[in-house]
C-alpha cells in the first residue's frame, strides 16, 4: 500500500521534490491543492506539471473519507460517520461555538476527532471501547477528518445559497474554514497513537496546512504517564484533557482499568512535570456517572486535587450507552456537585449536553451501526 501523500510534511514533501528535482515552489502548490482547495484527485491540480501528477500518483494515494451517515441538524452537535479505505469505521462530531461560553463568533466550530478504530483502554463506561481495538490510524485519517467536514460545509453552504438565491459562494481557495478549534475526544486513546497523532496535529498546525492554533488543540487523554511527559518535551504549546472520572484510585480503578497501570500518585507526578514544562492549563474531565462518582464526599479529594494543579473541572453528565447499566445523575444531584467544587474555589463548569440525543458520546453511532449492519449481514 501506499503512503498518502497527508501523512507527510513540508520537509518531507521538500526532501521528495529535491529528489525528483523540482523547484521548491511546487511544494507550495501542492500544499494548496491539498489544504487551501482540498483536491481529492490529482488530475484537478491543473498547474503542476503532468509528468509530475503523475510521478505523484505512482508513489503515494490521496485518500478522502466516505461518509456514511450523518446526523443532527445544522446548528447543533452534527456527528459523522466515515468509512476507511479499508472499511472501518471512525466517527467525528461537529460542535457549534457557544458564543455565551466561549464569546467566540457562532459561525465557528469545533471539531472532536477520533484517532483509532475501536480503543483497547476499555473504559467501562465507554462505546469506543466495547469490541476492543482494531487499529491505529495513520496521520491522513486524523488529518482528512477536518478537510472532509471543510468540504462537506463547503458543499452545503454552495447548496443553501442556491436555494436561497444568494450570490455565489467564495472563491475556490478563499479563507472559508468552518473549524477553528479541535478537540482529540473521538474514538480511541490519542496518546497511544502517540507519533501518528503528533504528525497529524503538525499538519493541522502549520501554517501551509490546517492553520489551526496550538492553543485551539486540546489533546484528551485517559492518563498515559509516560506519553503525557514526552508530550511535555514537545515544542508545541497543545492544551491536555485528562479524563480523570474519578478522584480516589478506589473509584478511577472500578471504570478505568488503565488506573492499575498509571494509578493517581504516578498520573499526578506526569501531570506537575507537565505543567512545570509549558505552564499550561489542565483540564479534568470528570463524567458524572450515578452512584460511582457523584456523592458530594468525592469533591473533597476532587477540589484538592484540581487545586493542586491549578486545573479546571469539567463535569459531565453521563450520556447512556446502549447495553451499559450506567446512568447520569438527577440534575439537583450535578448542580450540587458542582456547587460543592465550587465552593471549594475550584474553576468548575457543567456541560449542559449538547450531543445526548444523537449518541454524540464517543463510538456510539459506529457501534450502532456496526451492530445494526451484523445483524442484518450487510
Ligand atoms: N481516550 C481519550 C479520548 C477519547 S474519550 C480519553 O479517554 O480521554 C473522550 C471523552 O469522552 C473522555 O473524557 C471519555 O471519558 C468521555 N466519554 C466516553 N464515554 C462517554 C459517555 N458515555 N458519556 C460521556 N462522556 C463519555
Ligand atoms: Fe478508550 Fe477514552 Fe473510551 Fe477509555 S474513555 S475506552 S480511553 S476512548
Amino acid at each position: 500500500m501506499l503512503t498518502d501523500i497527508k501523512s507527510l510534511t513540508r520537509e518531507e514533501l521538500e526532501a521528495q521534490f529535491k529528489l525528483w528535482e523540482q523547484p521548491a515552489y511546487r511544494v507550495t502548490q501542492l500544499l494548496e491543492w491539498l489544504y487551501l482547495r482540498r483536491a481529492t484527485a490529482w488530475d484537478t491540480m491543473t498547474n503542476l506539471p503532468k509528468r509530475l501528477r503523475a510521478q505523484l500518483s505512482e508513489n503515494y494515494s490521496l485518500g478522502s473519507l466516505e461518509l456514511v451517515r450523518k446526523q443532527g441538524a445544522r446548528d447543533i452537535t452534527q456527528k459523522f460517520l466515515w468509512k476507511l479505505a479499508d472499511g472501518a469505521f471512525i466517527e467525528s462530531v461537529l460542535i457549534p461555538a457557544n458564543p455565551a461560553l466561549y464569546g467566540e463568533a457562532s459561525d465557528r466550530h469545533t471539531l472532536c476527532v477520533s484517532t483509532q478504530v475501536g480503543c483497547a483502554y476499555g473504559c467501562k463506561f465507554c462505546a469506543s471501547g466495547l469490541d476492543g481495538w482494531k487499529r491505529n490510524l495513520a496521520p491522513n485519517e486524523i488529518v482528512e477528518q477536518v478537510l472532509a467536514i471543510e468540504r462537506w460545509n463547503e458543499a452545503e453552504s454552495a447548496r443553501l445559497k442556491v436555494e436561497s438565491s444568494q450570490p455565489a459562494a467564495a472563491e475556490p481557495g478563499a479563507d472559508t474554514r468552518l473549524i477553528n478549534n479541535l478537540v482529540i475526544m473521538g474514538m480511541g486513546e490519542p496518546l497511544s497513537n502517540y507519533e501518528n497523532l503528533l504528525k497529524a496535529l503538525r499538519i493541522l498546525n502549520a501554517p501551509w496546512g490546517g492553520g489551526i492554533g496550538a492553543r485551539k488543540i486540546t489533546i484528551s487523554t485517559s492518563g498515559l504517564v509516560p506519553q503525557i511527559r514526552r508530550l511535555a518535551d514537545e515544542p508545541e504549546q497543545f492544551r491536555l484533557a485528562i479524563s480523570l472520572h474519578g478522584a480516589t484510585d478506589d473509584v478511577r480503578q472500578r471504570i478505568m482499568p488503565v488506573n492499575r497501570k498509571y494509578p493517581l500518585k504516578e498520573l499526578t507526578a506526569a501531570l506537575e512535570y507537565y505543567q512545570a514544562q509549558k505552564d499550561r492549563m489542565i483540564t479534568f474531565e470528570y463524567i458524572l456517572i450515578a452512584g460511582v462518582n457523584d456523592a458530594i464526599d468525592q469533591t473533597r479529594p476532587l477540589g484538592a486535587l484540581a487545586r493542586h494543579l491549578r486545573a479546571k473541572v469539567n463535569l459531565i453528565p453521563y450520556n447512556r450507552v446502549d447495553g451499559l447499566p450506567w446512568e447520569r445523575p438527577d440534575e439537583k444531584v450535578q448542580e450540587d456537585f458542582l456547587a460543592a467544587l465550587e465552593k471549594q474555589r475550584v474553576s468548575a463548569t457543567l456541560r449542559r449536553e449538547k450531543g445526548g440525543d444523537i449518541d454524540a458520546a464517543c463510538g456510539q453511532l459506529r457501534l450502532k451501526t456496526e451492530r445494526a449492519m451484523n445483524a442484518t449481514g450487510t
